[in-house]
Order: C-alpha cells, then structure tokens, then sequence
C-alpha cells in the first residue's frame, strides 16, 4: 500500500467518529449558507488533492452503472450490454448494476489511473459528490466516503474550521 494510503488511513482511524459526529450535527442544523460555503470549500479540496496519488474509491467501491453508462461502456468493449453484465456486475438489492470486481478492473493499478477515462461510469465522474445540491441531502453520502477519499475527508474538516461547533 502507498505511503498516501497508509498514512490517510491512519487519519480515518483516528478521526472518523468526531467527522461523523460532525456530520449529523450539520445535517440536523445546516446553515442556511451551507451551499455556498461548499462551492468555496470544493475549490480548496480540490487545489490540494491529488487523486492520482489515491485511487481510494477505485479499490474499495463500486460506481453504479446506469443505461447510458451501460451502452456506452459495452460499445467501446464492442461487446453487448448483457456480455458485459455478465463478465463484470452484478444487481444488488435495488436492482442497481455494480462492480464484482474490487479494485475495479478498470483502474491501472500502477499509475492509479482509470482506464476508460472518457468514457467512465456517470457516478465515476460526480465522486466524491461534494458540491450536490442540497448539500443537506448527501450528507449522508459523505458519512460513508469520508472512510475512504481524502477530498471528503477535507472537506468535513473544511467546513468544521467554518460552520464551527454546532
Ligand atoms: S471506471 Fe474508472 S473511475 Fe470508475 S471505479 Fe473504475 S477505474 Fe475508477
Ligand atoms: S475522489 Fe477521493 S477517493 Fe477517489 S481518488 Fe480522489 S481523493 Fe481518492
């Protein structure tokens, strides 16, 4: 495991239950600017990130594909749609189409990097999420990422050094 990784999980291990903790606070009391202080706060994360160096949510999760995702995906494969549901993903329980595979067979685990850039999973594409809107609504979502990508992780500490005790 990379000295990246390693050391970030340590961070988690260490600081998880106070982000999480956090985390409900402000989903019970958002702050009425809360969205524009997560547009600011995205921008810092992102200047300080480098996902090249992670691949966090590559090894350990999975996107979900949609039909567009589907299509397209199988087409550059030249493979059809059910070939390629059934060489790499599963439904799960709300009928959603996931990776078996985890790291996902698509990341270069060398460079850390996604071998179908362009054409990657819509979801691939939205993580780690953090400027939907309302912010309020995903925070559930962040609950569970802040486990695994540094940019989530960031951003909660971000935004206790600026919404502060709740
Ligand atoms: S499709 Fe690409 S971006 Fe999405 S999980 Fe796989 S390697 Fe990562
Ligand atoms: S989005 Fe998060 S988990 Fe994924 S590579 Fe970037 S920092 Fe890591």
């Amino acid at each position: 495991m990379s000295y990246y990784r390693k050391k970030f999980n340590l961070n988690v291990i260490q600081h998880r239950s106070r982000l999480r903790r956090f985390l409900t606070k402000l989903e019970q009391h958002p702050p009425k600017t809360l969205d524009l202080i997560a547009e600011v706060v995205d921008k810092e994360v992102w200047a300080e990130t480098n996902c090249l160096a992670c691949s966090n949510c590559c090894r350990n999760m999975t996107p979900t594909f949609n039909f567009q995702d589907l299509k397209r995906i199988s087409a550059h494969f030249g493979m059809t749609i059910s070939a390629f549901k059934a060489q790499w993903l599963y439904k799960n329980r709300r009928g959603e189409w996931m990776n078996v595979n985890q790291p996902c067979q698509f990341l270069d685990r060398k460079t850390n990097m996604c071998t179908i850039y362009a054409i990657r999973p819509k979801d691939c594409a939205d993580f780690p999420h953090l400027t939907k809107k309302k912010m309020v609504d995903y925070i559930h979502v962040h609950k569970q990422n802040v486990q695994y990508c540094p940019a989530t992780f960031k951003m909660v500490e971000k935004l206790i050094e600026r919404v502060g005790k709740l």
